[in-house]
């Protein structure tokens, strides 16, 4: 089925408001190490935490600095810390060494720092500056099979595949509300189609896999 894409972002829009990411940061520093402490710990957790990190830690040289059992303490409540601290830590290194303590803003040049794949790349550039960027997290996975965008499954070719369907200047917002969808509406679980108003452009409800 072809899919009206501004149409479809227009009713996610309507479903879940402005496209924003919920993973509070003020700069693309604060981005970066709210997006590590994001795996497998919800955003609201990683909020809790980062309130007092980031006024601890303002700068790279403070993730490098500090012993990595304090950073390990400061991170605790987001789970799976020491791997997480390691990571902080590698990236702050790395992203001193190679890039002189700026963030590439160029996502394939950044998704190769240790420790950020192309989905943190994307993530941070779209967001901490504005360029358009298609992020592919496990909602934007599950949903762009569901709704009939990309029948692949690796999330560089589902990235591709967005690339050309989707306009260059609504990349960002549109995986933002993807995410919202997903999280919100289109569970993993039970997809609440019967509330969702591109249910008409999806495949998977018009295929007649209506889980209401
Ligand atoms: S119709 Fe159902 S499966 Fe399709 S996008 Fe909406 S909630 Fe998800």
């Amino acid at each position: 089925m072809q899919k009206d894409v501004k149409s479809i972002i227009h009713d996610l829009k309507k479903m879940h408001g402005k496209p924003r990411c919920e993973l509070a940061f003020s700069n693309p520093i604060e981005l970066v190490v709210a997006t590590v402490l994001s795996a497998q710990a919800t955003d609201q957790k990683v909020n809790e935490v980062t309130r007092s990190l980031f006024a601890k830690y303002r700068t790279w040289k403070d993730y490098i600095n500090v012993p990595v059992e304090e950073l390990e303490e400061d991170i605790r409540p987001t789970g799976f810390y020491r791997n997480k601290a390691k990571a902080i830590k590698n990236i702050a290194l790395e992203i001193e060494g190679r890039f002189k303590g700026q963030i590439p803003q160029d996502i394939d040049t950044f998704a190769t720092v240790k420790g950020i794949g192309r989905k943190s790349a994307n993530l941070i550039v779209g967001l901490a500056f504005e360029k358009p960027a298609i992020i592919v997290d496990t909602h934007v996975i599950r949903l762009s099979q569901r709704i009939g965008f990309t029948k692949n499954k690796d999330p560089d070719k589902i990235e591709l595949d967005m690339r050309k369907i989707v306009p260059e200047n609504l990349w960002t917002d549109f995986s933002l509300l993807m995410t919202l969808h997903g999280r919100y509406l289109c569970k993993a679980k039970k997809p609440e189609c019967e509330r969702c108003l591109i249910r008409e452009s999806c495949d998977y409800f018009m295929g007649g896999k209506r889980d209401v």
